[in-house]
């Protein structure tokens, strides 16, 4: 699906309400085409996710014509990141995952950028 047949809002979508707020979130970073918030169970110290507003079910549904907004939001992480706690390269630094379809463990289907990483003391010798 194309970046101009996508459809722009999922009534069913989680990541959906939430970029309309109707479900509450605790906000990163927005814009109009990209929307940055806090998982609700972190695996790290720092840990949100990066999502665009417009429905797009996972990594798998990408085209070319969405390649912008993608390089967008992966030029955004590291500023996000660092502003999150996370300490500056290379002694700090964090992990991007995209989950995707149900063997790459996407549970939730809107396409979504995990930024993970901060103060890991079991690191420092
Ligand atoms: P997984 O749960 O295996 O990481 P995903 O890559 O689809 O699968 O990630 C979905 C993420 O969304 C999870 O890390 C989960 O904690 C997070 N999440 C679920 N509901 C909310 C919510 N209401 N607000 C913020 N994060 C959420």
């Amino acid at each position: 699906m194309s970046a101009s047949t996508a459809p722009s809002h999922d009534p069913n979508c989680l990541f959906c309400k939430i970029v309309a707020g109707q479900i509450p979130s605790r906000k990163v970073y927005e814009d109009d085409e990209i929307l940055a918030f806090h998982d609700i169970h972190p695996w790290a110290p720092v840990h949100f996710l990066m999502v665009p507003k417009r429905h797009i079910a996972s990594m798998a549904q990408v085209t070319e014509a969405d390649a912008a907004l993608l390089g967008r939001m992966m030029a955004l992480a590291p500023k996000l990141a660092l502003e999150q706690g996370c300490n500056p390269y290379p002694e700090g630094g964090f992990r991007i995952v995209v989950n995707t379809g149900l063997e790459g463990g996407q549970e939730i289907h809107h396409l979504h950028i995990h930024v993970m990483g901060g103060p890991r003391p079991w690191l420092k010798g």
